[in-house]
């Protein structure tokens, strides 16, 4: 009895243009992202809070353009060297 074997896909598609999170390194579906204002990776933003997607990052507040900026995990906590 030939058994077939299953063929594992490769979980990188070449079609894919999506990017990983910075933060937790999950796919991001290139919506519910944004990207941090100081290191400029990209990370998981919930836009609504029904949301699934994980939240990544903070909102902070930029002193000099009194402006809203996206931080990711890292930056805000200062983890980053
Ligand atoms: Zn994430
Ligand atoms: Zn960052």
């Amino acid at each position: 009895m030939a058994e077939q074997m299953g063929i594992p896909e490769n979980p990188e598609s070449p079609d894919s243009e999506l990017e990983s999170c910075v933060i937790c390194d999950e796919a991001l579906d290139g919506i519910q992202e944004t990207s941090c204002q100081q290191c400029g990776g990209k990370f998981h933003q919930p836009w609504s809070q029904d949301s699934t997607v994980p939240q990544c990052g903070r909102i902070g507040s930029h002193e000099d353009a009194l402006a809203i900026v996206f931080l990711c995990d890292d930056c805000y906590y200062g983890r980053r060297p």
